[in-house]
């Protein structure tokens, strides 16, 4: 990378600035990249890829180890969403840990606890969406849907359907331009409506069922359910199945600069973080830590969210077997406390279409590298964890030695956007929390676009953060 000139602030395209090597890697990372988002469709197999990438980097379940020394590389899940991997790093662990963390979970459609119906000679998924989505965006598209089904008996059956050569794939139906005149007068926010997000799975009667039967469409859903996975109607009481859209992440453009894919907000960030802290070269000074969670769309509750405890608990786990007989709880307090983390999420690069959004001076493009939002929130930076301007300065240092690509910005104008992140469950701690992560178009639509100078930058700026 070619340095920056002191002084002004400019935020620009950076492509100019790589070396050749650092064009071939920027493509490698690409194309890898692709690769993972392409399988990691929900939070479960985000992390099922994700656990498979660092066990094969050597990292280990943490509560294999009875003592942790320097260089040790130790992973933590929780029911198969959250993740959390480090590498033990050779300051004593009071002194803090270095942490990004990244959420996996994706705005998405959500099946209903008792999904099946029949309407009109179709049968359908009731669903209830996920996170916050446009839901005229996810009519007639092609839809695939994964999960589990987890029975009685203990069994769990894995669902992925729509992706693979041969899938078939579901939809949910619009109308016609002809006969869609009541819904053109609707704002865009109520032409399609949630209740109205029923998936197409089926049109064809069982053809064993009484003539006088009902419903014979779904229970021709429900044989074939039954045949093909050993499924009943009732076993949807104990499933977590989620729509998404159907394909895998493809080059942008005749320059192929881009990367269109589903769920970049959080993946591009979170496998960003995953990369750094398998790419760390030797053993780092402080503890480096990447946490992978889920629940974030919704606020981060429930116990696989950054509103839970396991944060705390992986922490306190790990720093007991740093320091051995002489632990105590005092000592996660201060680990937790002398940390420092980089909240990794993505923002909204500025968008020319749309320049009544644009927070001009103040928002993000795209290319110019890794953006750092100092604050979210909304309406004066409520519910927002801004971060002090001491903390700021040394990733400035740092972003500076390791020739790091970025850029600040804010989501939005002032009372017009905003929005959360985990950061704020994290700055609870007292530790240091800063938002920083890859600037997307389209954020939250089925398919977001991220640039791959920026993805590449993203990977960068957390490694040197892990580093130091
Ligand atoms: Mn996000
Ligand atoms: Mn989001």
């Amino acid at each position: 990378m070619k340095k920056k000139e002191e002084g002004r602030y400019v935020r620009e395209p950076g492509f100019k600035n790589l070396s050749a090597a650092e064009r071939r890697e920027m493509e490698r990372y690409a194309k890898d990249y692709m690769d993972f988002l392409g399988k990691a469709k929900t939070e479960r197999r985000a992390y099922a890829e994700s656990v498979a990438l660092i066990e094969a980097k050597g990292f280990r379940p943490l509560e294999s180890f009875k003592r942790l020394k320097p260089g040790d590389k130790v992973y933590r899940g929780y029911h198969g969403k959250t993740l959390l991997a480090a590498v033990v790093g050779r300051a004593p662990i009071e002194k803090g840990v270095n942490v990004v963390g990244g959420h996996t979970d994706a705005p998405r459609i959500d099946l209903k606890p008792v999904p099946v119906a029949e309407k009109g000679g179709f049968a359908y998924f009731d669903t209830h969406y996920y996170g916050g989505i446009k839901k005229y965006q996810w009519v007639v598209r092609p839809l695939a849907l994964y999960g589990v089904v987890c029975k009685k008996d203990g069994k769990t059956v894995e669902v992925a359907i729509g992706d693979k050569a041969g899938d078939p794939v579901f939809m949910i139906t619009d109308i016609l331009p002809h006969l869609g005149q009541e819904q053109a007068k609707k704002p865009l926010s109520k032409g399609i409506e949630g209740e109205d997000l029923d998936l197409l799975i089926g049109s064809e009667p069982n053809a064993k069922a009484e003539e006088k039967a009902k419903d014979k469409v779904k229970d021709n859903i429900l044989a074939i359910l039954k045949a093909q996975y050993g499924i009943d109607e009732e076993d949807f009481t104990s499933a977590e199945l989620e729509i998404v859209p159907a394909g895998t992440p493809r080059e942008v453009g005749f320059d192929r600069s881009m990367i269109a894919g589903y769920g970049h907000d959080d993946r591009v960030c979170a496998y960003a973080g995953l990369k750094a802290l398998m790419s760390l070269d030797g053993i780092p000074e402080r503890t480096a830590v990447v946490v992978m969670c889920d629940k974030e769309e919704i606020g981060s509750v429930g116990a696989t969210g950054m509103d839970s405890t396991f944060f705390e608990n992986s922490i306190a786990e790990i720093a007991s077997r740093c320091v051995g007989a002489a632990y105590n709880d005092i000592v996660t307090r201060r680990v937790l406390e002398a940390s420092r983390m980089i909240s990794a999420d993505v923002t909204a690069a500025s968008d020319p279409i749309y320049p009544e959004a644009d927070p001009k001076g103040n928002s993000a493009i795209m290319n110019a590298g890794a953006c750092i939002n100092k604050y979210t929130g909304s309406g004066g930076k409520s519910g927002a964890s801004d971060a002090r301007a001491e903390f700021l300065a040394q990733l400035r240092a740092t972003f500076a030695k390791h020739s790091v690509a970025w850029q600040i910005g804010e989501l939005g104008k002032v009372d017009h956007g905003g929005g959360g992140t985990i950061a704020k469950f994290m700055a609870r701690y007292g530790m240091d929390v800063v938002d920083m992560g890859t600037a997307l178009l389209n954020m939250h639509a089925p398919w977001e676009i991220a640039s791959k100078f920026d993805c590449y930058m993203t990977w960068r700026a957390y490694r040197a953060f892990l580093i130091g």
